[in-house]
């Protein structure tokens, strides 16, 4: 395949109305995305079956990134309650929300490891004075961690402490690599993607692989590529890399871009949330397979 036939035709805008959206999720069941509005605090869900968009939270309390776990459940964080949680047909409950007995920043975005282990970020975008993502508030244990939480013991173990602004986050198809997205260059670091080799539940051997332009969240193909928002100025889009950083494809959609996620009937559909809109980009190509559903 020619690196150039990886996007498929133009990106389509399927809907718009948010202020900021972030955090989306393909609910096969469903058929449908689920992403989050983060400043009108609210959940959208856009149905593949009639193309509708409705809201399926008005009162969300800032949800941001999502995934699903090992049963199919959507695991979510929450910047308003300061966790991650998890939302089992419209009933919401704690995950983790403390370390050592401080409360966490705001969790920004989180995967689920094929163990069941819960990474996450934990930037602190949802208790800034301003409020458009949260409700004003400390950072209470004096960092932005990357962590992973094992919910059958309650073990939360930071794994990455020195990034400024830990932001999206994926694993490799065989969960060798992580990558972790930076966007410290609001916050006098800089934007960057580091990859990881995972070892024994925790990551060694950091190496930069550059930045896109404010990588916020991305996805890993089932050739390992990395399917990455991208956003410089008022504009954005997708852009896949090789796993060392090489650029292979470009798409812009003409407004700031946050994260992404594969889906559709075939797992070829890259669904793409960028600031007011939600987009879709057909590919010739699929995430990594998940592991069957327990249970
Ligand atoms: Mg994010």
């Amino acid at each position: 395949m020619s690196e150039n036939d990886l996007v498929v035709g133009e990106p389509e805008r399927l809907w718009t109305g948010a202020v900021w959206s972030e955090g989306p999720v393909w609910l096969p069941a469903l058929r449908a995305v689920r992403w989050s509005d983060i400043p009108n605090s609210r959940i959208l869900q856009w149905s593949r079956e009639t193309g509708e968009t409705v809201v399926y939270d008005p009162d969300a309390e800032y949800t941001n990134g999502r995934t699903l776990d090992l049963a199919g459940q959507v695991v979510q964080c929450s910047h308003g309650h300061r966790r991650v949680e998890r939302d089992v047909d419209g009933t919401v409950t704690s995950i983790v929300d403390a370390f050592e007995g401080r409360r966490l920043n705001s969790p920004n975005d989180v995967i689920v490891a094929s163990d069941g282990a819960i990474w996450f970020t934990d930037p602190p975008y949802g208790i800034q004075e301003s409020e458009v993502e949260g409700h004003a508030g400390e950072q209470e244990y004096g960092g932005c961690y990357v962590f992973r939480y094992v919910e059958a013991t309650g073990e939360l173990t930071p794994v990455v402490t020195d990034m400024t602004r830990p932001n999206g986050l994926a694993f490799s198809p065989d969960e060798s690599v992580l990558y972790v997205a930076n966007t410290g260059a609001g916050a006098g670091d800089a934007d960057y993607i580091r990859a990881f080799d995972v070892v024994d539940g925790g990551v060694a051997n950091p190496r930069d692989l550059g930045d896109p332009g404010t990588a916020d969240g991305f996805r890993v193909d089932i050739e390992g590529r990395i399917w990455t928002s991208w956003s410089r100025g008022d504009t954005g889009g997708a852009a896949v890399w090789a796993p060392d950083g090489t650029e292979l494809a470009r798409v812009e959609v003409g407004e700031r871009t946050s994260n992404v996620c594969f889906g559709g009937p075939d797992d070829d559909e890259l669904y793409v949330t960028a600031s007011t809109s939600l987009y879709r980009i057909r590919t010739a190509t699929t995430p990594a397979p998940r592991p069957e559903p327990l249970g």
